[in-house]
């Protein structure tokens, strides 16, 4: 077994709770009820074992985490351990009282997700009529409070012509960074692959003007960019590695090394309500179970590649060839990468589909 260094970051979902029904979104499509949430308290004894474990930054997340009240409690929390904390939001409930008030208890960052930069377009696949405007509102309220402000958008096949117009919108809403992400295909988004994925001169135009922006906006905004897997010939180093850097505490107290991470059917995972973080980290058979280089197949075993990649994404495996364990089929050297090439075939070819939106079911 590796040596295992202490975490680097703890996304906190506190709900799955949210207004909007992003097709795209990276909740599990179970999605967890409001009765089954750890309570205040609770998240505040996962931020104290946290900040003792050796995590230097927290996100706070949801579904949309302005959704519970405690928060600014929890911020306060983490800022008195000395936590980084971070607040992603959809910015659609709450506006400068709140944003002043977690400044005031220590927040130090916020990434304000948009689904385009036109309203129309943005409120159909948001699902939600008049979030544009509550979310340009929320921006103001961000940077009114003096607080370093990222813009999040999730790019697909239903916005990508609008990618000049996102960067011109990141720079008019005063953001600092931009991180321009295209969707992952796992959760809601596997179940609306076909209306989501993008032609490749689609991807290939979008890229072009994402480079010439970085040339031309360099020192003024920084432009994350991360590019569908689909279209790649070798996998991201997901998550910077199983069991690396991240856990992800979901709503319920689960405890699970990436989002997706639930779907794998033969791993049990630890909760915070019977364990605590460090157990979790370090004794834990959910978090060794892909740790480090030892259980990869070939041709991962034999690869330069594996302590860059980590043979990429267990849940993409999964969800490709039913095999958690196998080398993730968007890398070319992989045996399964012809299933990653049918997809794009199917997805040019099919007629255009409806949104699956994301809703309790
Ligand atoms: S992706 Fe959309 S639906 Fe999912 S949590 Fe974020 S804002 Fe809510
Ligand atoms: S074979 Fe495995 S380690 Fe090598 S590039 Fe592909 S996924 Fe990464």
């Amino acid at each position: 077994m590796p040596a295992v260094d202490p975490p680097l970051a703890l996304l906190a979902e506190l709900t799955h709770r949210c207004p909007l029904a992003c097709p795209y979104c990276s909740n599990p499509v179970e999605l967890e009820r409001a009765s089954g949430e750890l309570g205040g308290e609770e998240w505040q004894r996962v931020l104290r074992e946290a900040a003792a474990l050796g995590v230097l930054q927290v996100h706070f997340s949801g579904g949309e985490p302005m959704v519970r009240r405690e928060l600014r409690t929890l911020i306060a929390e983490a800022a008195s351990h000395g936590l980084y904390s971070n607040l992603i939001t959809s910015g659609a409930l709450g506006g400068e009282r709140e944003i002043a008030a977690f400044a005031e208890a220590g927040l130090r960052h916020v990434q304000l997700s948009f689904q385009d930069h036109e309203a129309a377009n943005a409120d159909r696949i948001a699902g939600l009529a008049g979030a544009f405007e509550r979310k340009l509102k929320f921006a103001a309220a961000v940077r009114a409070a003096g607080l370093p402000l990222t813009l999040n958008m999730v790019v697909h096949r239903q916005n990508l012509d609008g990618i000049a117009e996102m960067i011109d919108m990141a720079q008019a809403l005063g953001a600092r960074r931009v991180e321009i992400a295209h969707v992952q295909y796992y959760a809601w988004a596997l179940e609306n692959r076909a209306a989501l994925l993008p032609s490749r001169a689609q991807l290939d135009e979008a890229t072009r003007i994402v480079e010439a922006a970085r040339e031309r906006l360099r020192g003024v905004l920084a432009i994350d960019y991360v590019v569908p897997d689909y279209y790649g010939v070798r996998p991201k180093g997901c998550m910077n590695g199983w069991g690396r850097q991240f856990l992800n505490v979901m709503p319920s107290g689960t405890v699970v090394p990436c989002h997706a991470a639930e779907t794998i059917p033969d791993l049990s995972f630890p909760s915070v309500r019977k364990q605590s973080l460090a157990d979790i980290w370090y004794r834990s058979d959910a978090f060794d179970r892909f740790r480090g280089t030892d259980w990869m197949p070939e041709p991962c075993r034999g690869c330069d590649r594996r302590e860059i990649d980590w043979g990429g994404c267990r849940c993409q495996a999964l969800a490709l060839t039913g095999d958690a364990a196998r080398t993730d089929p968007v890398c070319a050297l992989s045996p399964d990468h012809t299933l990653v090439e049918a997809a794009l075939g199917e997805a040019a070819a099919a007629a255009p589909q409806p949104f699956v939106y994301r809703q309790f079911r």
